[in-house]
């Protein structure tokens, strides 16, 4: 085995050594057993780069380079971060306490926590999800008078987000200048801020970036960082954006002439699978990492041991197309193995019983359900594939779709606990003071509100007072103060200690908010939901309970509690929380959902690509936009998952918002050569170019092409007009194509939808 390695490999301590090396090849070895300074690991999917990682991580500790809380770790998601620890401890056969691996937000929301007095903020700073910080930039514009239907909040807030991606303030967003709706960015920003920072709240844009304002402004902070962690380690680097890069650079270097920093900085990652520009990761961050240490020692690894040489010829061939990509050509030992599958369905009902079906031969045929993986291009398409899957009595997983942490209840108590730690916190507020109904309208919740912010108290202790404030009806005021009286008693269990399950059932008893829900359950309309919530509940109690139980000294707080949830909630990650052994207790498993997006580092030895269309992937903003790379690059990662079987399905018709939309196979399957592909007798022939190019329509198209409609039904409305849709509400015509397509703008959620008058249930709206 290992030459260098023979006069330890006597010891115990050097056999231990000798098997953290076992199993890798030259250079994968090379990488884990570098020692200090810069190291660049770019290679191509399934070449063992998180593996080497993982290596190096227990290397280091091991032969003594660097203690447990010398080392900072970042991986793209909290799973993939405990799966890493899982298997570090496993190496080297002991706990890792202390050694920080986590993702970029979770790291940062811990120093920030560290020091939020020096930023203004309090320990207990709440951070807002996306929803909640849309919100935010959505009463900001309010206050401002824009007009959303002009400027979706949507579209607003993604500014924001961009340019605290790029480590904007909102004073220097303005001096870019640019048109008007970059003005009205800029108007918003400063009062989305202001008023973030008045709730004593982040956005999960904050966290990096008050975390790299933390260490700009002060040095002895940021000394003491980077003195700590002795070694960085990055996986999927080609996915950080520009304040991470910051981030990075201000903990190890280099810093200036006069200091280097100690640039033990080891970055892994793939330039083909960087699929987050879209938002703000930049590539070139991989890319120019020689630049910006020209001594790095860049380790290539070209063995691939996930996939069969079939399914890494087509990936190699698909990526090819694209312009400027690091050359690789990845090979695999794993033998030829089978063809690739491609399929065309009638529509997506057609294609998902395709899948269905494919999954119980291979089921029969020996398969675990665990095995098998089904990749979509949004989210929004796992419900037609759930719906068969439950049909069919196949238990399944869905990755980061609707989300526990998302549903209505579970936001409700969040927001009861994150107002008793956080007195600033208006929008938690806003959110339970009327839930359950208590009699406390939207007007009296703007009164204090606005009296909070006028006389500069927390809204906490504005709605303790409802005598003081202006205007509030005698029952608003009287309804509002026994509410109030509740959660200060609850605030004062939470300050003398209780333990977070304690006070989170306290809170759901005290507050009527059980009993309301049984109320409906008993009220037999609304019986199973109202029972679904409480069972949700019942488990956000159990999560409350778990942390009690592990949290370290010290570490128990609700505050922590709160900030755990909030990041664990954000990540892409699965509702089904702990479900991988779970199912039919057959020990096969769940099939698991989950866009290509969050497949990204994972592997299954089936997989199912489906809505192989253009318009879908590549997406139709991408295809307007002429960004079919990114999408090139999403497709490459869903392919590479793949280490048997790989399965690419499209539909001739998909409905999409309500309407049929014909579809055509994306060109990216164009682009796998054909003897890699198994005929299939029962499939129709392929490349059905007869509906022609322009009654091909597409979903969701950014930039609207504007024109005449020329179909009777799209020549109803006019653009400008103001419509209603029966689930996306109110809208604005923006433009109208040929065939009876018109684009409408929604305010609900900003986005912009192509739909097909003649059959989206759509009305002119009757003001
Ligand atoms: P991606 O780009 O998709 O993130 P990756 O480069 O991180 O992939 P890994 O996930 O680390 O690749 O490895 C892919 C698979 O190959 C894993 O199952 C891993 O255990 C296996 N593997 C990696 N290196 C070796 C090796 N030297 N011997 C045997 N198996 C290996
Ligand atoms: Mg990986």
């Amino acid at each position: 085995m290992a030459d260098q390695l023979i006069t330890t490999a006597q010891s115990p301590r050097g056999q231990r050594a000798d098997a953290l090396l076992e199993g890798l090849n030259g250079p994968q070895r090379q990488a884990v057993e570098h020692g200090n300074g810069p190291l660049l690991i770019l290679a191509g999917a399934g070449s063992g780069k998180t593996r080497v990682l993982t290596h190096r991580l227990a290397f280091l500790i091991f032969t003594g380079q660097a203690r447990p809380g010398e080392i900072l770790a970042i991986t793209f998601t909290n799973k993939a971060a405990a799966e890493m620890r899982s298997r570090v401890e496993q190496l080297l056969g002991r706990d890792t306490r202390g050694m920080w691996l986590s993702t970029f937000h979770s790291a940062c929301a811990r120093i920030l926590r560290a020091h939020a007095a020096s930023l203004g903020y309090t320990a207990q700073f709440t951070i807002y999800d996306q929803a909640d910080a849309r919100r935010v930039a959505k009463r900001a514009m309010d206050e401002l008078g824009a007009d959303p239907k002009r400027y979706s909040p949507a579209a607003v807030h993604n500014r924001i987000s961009q340019a605290k991606n790029l480590l904007l303030s909102s004073g220097a967003y303005r001096e870019l200048g640019g048109g008007e709706f970059e003005a009205v960015v800029a108007e918003v920003f400063a009062l989305y801020e202001r008023n973030l920072q008045r709730s004593n709240a982040m956005d999960f844009d904050d966290l990096l970036l008050l975390a790299v304002t933390l260490m700009e402004r002060f040095p002895e902070v940021r000394e003491r960082y980077a003195s700590s962690f002795r070694h960085i380690l990055v996986d999927e680097y080609q996915d950080t954006n520009h304040a991470q890069y910051r981030l990075l650079g201000l903990l190890c270097g280099p810093l200036g002439e006069d200091d280097r920093g100690h640039r033990n900085l080891a970055v892994v990652g793939d330039d083909a699978q960087s699929v987050y520009g879209f938002r703000g990761a930049d590539i070139r961050n991989i890319l120019d990492f020689q630049e910006d240490f020209p001594d790095a020692t860049v380790v290539k690894l070209e063995q691939n041991y996930r996939s069969t040489q079939n399914i890494l010829r087509a990936a190699n061939a698909i990526i090819a197309n694209n312009r400027g990509a690091m050359p690789k050509q990845l090979w695999s030992e794993l033998g030829e193995g089978s063809l690739l599958r491609v399929r065309e369905c009638d529509d997506e009902h057609a294609e998902a019983r395709f899948v269905v079906g494919e999954i119980e031969r291979l089921c029969e045929a020996g398969r675990k359900r665990s095995e098998i993986a089904v990749f979509y291009r949004t989210n929004a398409m796992s419900r037609v594939l759930e719906d068969a899957l439950v049909r069919n009595d196949l238990p399944y997983q869905v990755i980061g779709g609707a989300k526990f942490y998302e549903r209505a209840e579970i936001k409700d108590a969040i927001a009861y606990l994150s107002l008793l730690v956080n007195p600033h916190d208006v929008v938690s507020f806003t959110r339970i003071a009327n839930s359950p109904r208590r009699g406390i309208g939207q007007t009296s919740l703007a009164r204090i509100v606005t009296h909070a912010a006028t006389t500069d108290i927390p809204v906490f202790a504005a709605a303790a007072e409802s005598s003081a404030v202006p205007g509030l009806t005698r029952a608003a005021a009287k309804a509002l103060e026994s509410f109030m009286d509740v959660m200060t008693e609850l605030r004062e269990r939470v300050r003398s200690g209780a333990s977070v399950a304690t006070v989170l059932e306290a809170v759901l008893n005290r507050t009527g908010y059980i009993e309301a829900l049984q109320e409906e359950a008993r009220e037999a309309v609304n019986t199973v939901e109202a029972e679904g919530r409480i069972e949700n509940l019942e488990q956000l109690l159990e999560v409350a309970r778990e942390f009690d139980d592990t949290a370290g000294a010290g570490e128990g707080t609700l505050d922590a509690f709160l900030q755990r949830v909030a990041l664990t909630a954000s990540s892409d990650e699965g509702s089904a929380e702990g479900a991988e052994d779970e199912g039919e207790g057959d020990g096969q498993g769940l099939i698991t959902l989950m866009t290509l997006h969050n497949a990204k580092g994972t592997e299954f030895p089936v997989v199912f690509i489906v809505g192989c269309e253009d318009g879908v992937i590549p997406h139709s903003r991408a295809i307007d936009e002429g960004a079919t790379e990114e999408e090139r690059r999403l497709f490459y990662v869903g392919v590479t998952r793949a280490m048997r079987d790989l399965y690419l399905s499209y539909a001739q018709r998909r409905a999409v918002f309500g309407a049929g939309v014909w579809g055509r196979r994306s060109r990216f399957l164009e682009e796998i050569p054909t003897e890699l592909v198994e005929t299939d007798e029962d499939q129709r022939p392929v490349g059905f170019g007869g509906f022609g190019g322009s009654s091909i329509l597409r979903p969701t198209p950014a930039r609207a092409p504007r024109g005449a409609g020329r179909a009777s039904g799209a020549a109803r409305f006019g653009i400008g007009e103001d419509v209603v849709h029966a689930t996306f509400g109110e809208g604005v015509v923006t433009g109208i194509e040929n065939d009876g397509v018109v684009i409408v703008r929604f305010s609900g959620d900003g986005s912009e939808r192509t739909l097909l008058a003649e059959y989206a249930p759509i009305t002119r709206a009757s003001t």
